[in-house]
């Protein structure tokens, strides 16, 4: 069975609806008895949404984006010019 780490390594991927039937299971059958990986799940899938919606209509605003990047270490304007 899947571990904390490897859920969370998982997440993006499963997000993205790349990953494989067993390895959905597995992820599943970890979040059912973890909490904290539900809820890392359950807030990338819900900022996942926040940021196709605003990017459909306008830009995130600069302090929210800060925000994510802080929390994440990601920059997400790369991320949008690459899709
Ligand atoms: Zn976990």
């Amino acid at each position: 069975m899947a571990d904390c780490n490897e859920t969370l390594k998982e997440l993006d991927r499963f997000l993205d609806n790349e990953l494989a039937s067993e390895a959905i299971s597995d992820l599943s059958v970890h979040l059912e008895g973890c909490v904290d990986c539900q809820q890392t799940f359950q807030f990338h899938a819900e900022l996942r949404n926040i940021v196709k919606l605003s990017a459909k209509q306008e830009p995130l605003p600069q302090s929210l984006i800060t925000r994510i990047e802080q929390c994440f270490g990601t920059d997400l304007n790369e991320d949008s010019e690459n899709a």
